[in-house]
């Protein structure tokens, strides 16, 4: 209930693909989509465009782009575990904290 979503990344995160064909692979969050609770991962979940030229594109061809990943199928990498993690939540100075659940590091405020 109420009107957090459910992303528990945030740009800039390293995490790690849990599903897909980019499983095991890890990669820096460019960009999180709150309202469909996807993710955008550098490097990862890449698709070929086809691009038509057009009156913004000079040259017809084919370009990789990520596509959005969701944030259920990404982990985020502890800091100091160096390791893909489930993220908790704790409550420090009345603020919301991500915290690793295997170590105790606490990622970031949120
Ligand atoms: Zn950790």
């Amino acid at each position: 209930m109420g009107t957090n979503n459910k992303v528990h990344v945030k740009k800039g995160d390293m995490v790690a693909i849990l599903a897909g064909k980019d499983k095991g692979k890890q990669g820096k969050v460019t960009r999180v989509l709150p309202k469909t609770g996807r993710v955008i991962v550098e490097g990862v979940n890449l698709v070929k465009k086809h691009l038509k030229a057009g009156p913004k594109i000079r040259q017809a061809g084919i370009v990789s782009q990520e596509a959005p990943l969701h944030s259920s199928n990404v982990m985020l990498i502890c800091s100091k575990c160096g390791a893909p993690s489930r993220v908790g939540f704790a409550v420090t100075d009345d603020k919301k904290a991500r915290v690793c659940r295997k170590c105790g590091e606490i990622a970031d405020k949120v």
